[in-house]
């Protein structure tokens, strides 16, 4: 029987060790389960070896563990194995597709178009590689309510428009884009569809081809994995032809004196010593959200967000939530209240146990568009329970009350 979600934060030796914490913070990084501990150590304990290169047994054993991680990570989006790239985040997962693609395929006046709601890290490698190429980027602008403005695309999307940059949750308002929807019209234009899934893979079942985009990133740690581990999914089609984004021992075929030959993907993009231990760390937290069951991961985080909304609504009136109110929203509720610093707000919960993000969240055309300079983002995970929202709640009461 699988466990019921509310039971699970025994699993996580932080939350075991401070009962009284209130963890808020999971869309920036989530706590990690002791399997996951455990599967690090174990590595370091007993597999330890450089990878790939080794004619001992200890190096194969590693090898393939370090393999055996990606084939789970393929499984975890229903991808193939051989799509799936170890990087460190998601933001290195975005600048490989700005560099290694753009660098070869943009030229000016190209546009890449991306929505106002993305996260700094699907803008800035695509302003690096706009100034390098003479591209322009442009926005897909949003409803006040926090979605896409889609009828905008019939005229953004003109034959200029190369690559169209979208994130398939928003990391602030919890919008869920309907990134096929704009993947299939963004192919017929024969734009690249990059799409930044740090907020959705740990929190809803990802089928990456059902999605139709070409690129798909995501990073461990929000998904109950290590730190310094993430993943690209590219099309197989895609990735046989981009050339090398980094350069190094690991993803060459012949190197002579003057010149070299890359192997095929997914080493081309893996130059270096990859973080192995972090690779395994990451596939032994797909495995523990595979069998909880993604479904019931984001079941889970709708119950706990309809509630807190309802109570915010009902309780505390100079709350003002964002973002869309529907089942296209995830388990992250940014707020101001009053006319309070979001960071002062941040500082009073923290005196009372609970761990909120105050800031722009890395959304600084967001939060423009908002017309606030930063909000409270509370935000849920597998683990957040009921009683986690009351303590917010009564928090936010008093919070209210001291600044009154
Ligand atoms: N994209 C979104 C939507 C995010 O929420 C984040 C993290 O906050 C990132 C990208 C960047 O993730 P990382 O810092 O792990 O590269």
């Amino acid at each position: 029987m699988p466990k019921a979600l509310e039971n699970l934060r025994q699993d996580f030796p932080l939350l075991a060790r401070y009962p009284e914490l209130v963890y808020l913070n999971s869309a920036a990084t989530s706590q990690k389960p002791l399997r996951v501990i455990e599967a690090l150590a174990r590595y370091y304990k007993e597999q330890n070896a450089s990878i790939h290169r080794g004619a001992y047994t200890l190096s194969a054993q590693a090898s393939e563990a370090y393999e055996e991680a990606r084939r789970t990570l393929a499984r975890f989006i229903g991808a193939q194995a051989h799509e799936v790239i170890f990087v460190r985040n998601t933001t290195e997962a975005l600048n490989l597709v700005a560099y290694a693609w753009g660098l070869r395929n943009l030229r000016e006046g190209d546009v890449i178009l991306l929505s106002e709601m993305e996260h700094h890290a699907n803008l800035v490698p695509w302003h690096l590689v706009a100034e390098r190429t003479g591209a322009v980027v442009r926005g897909i602008p949003l409803h006040p309510e926090g979605r896409l403005d889609l009828s905008s695309l019939k005229d953004l999307l003109t034959e200029r428009v190369r690559v169209v940059g979208l994130t398939h949750v928003s990391n602030v308002l919890g919008t869920v884009n309907p990134v096929a929807q704009v993947a299939q019209v963004a192919r017929a234009v024969g734009a690249l569809v990059v799409v930044d899934g740090a907020q959705s893979a740990p929190h809803m079942p990802v089928r990456v081809r059902e999605l139709g985009a070409d690129f798909y990133a995501f990073s461990g740690h929000k998904m109950l994995g290590p730190t310094g581990i993430g993943v690209l999914w590219g099309r197989a089609e895609i990735l046989q032809n981009l050339p090398p984004f980094l350069g190094g021992g690991g993803m060459i075929g012949e190197v002579y004196l003057d010149r070299s030959t890359y192997a095929a993907p997914p080493a081309r993009f893996e130059a270096g010593t990859p973080a192995v231990a972090e690779a395994i760390g990451l596939a032994a937290a797909a495995e523990y959200l595979m069998e909880v069951g993604l479904n019931r991961v984001w079941q889970h985080e709708q119950e706990l967000l309809q509630y807190a909304l309802k109570r915010l609504d009902e309780e505390l009136p100079e709350v003002r939530t964002f973002g869309p109110r529907g089942a296209d929203r995830g388990g992250v509720i940014p707020f101001t209240l009053g006319h309070l610093h979001a960071h002062d707000v941040a500082t009073a919960l923290d005196q009372q146990g609970i761990a909120v993000r105050a800031g722009h969240h890395c959304a600084q055309p967001l939060h423009r568009w908002l017309g606030v300079p930063a909000t409270v983002r509370a935000s849920f995970y597998i683990y957040t329970t009921h009683e986690d929202i009351d303590r917010f709640i009564e928090a936010l009461k008093k919070v209210r009350d001291f600044f009154k």
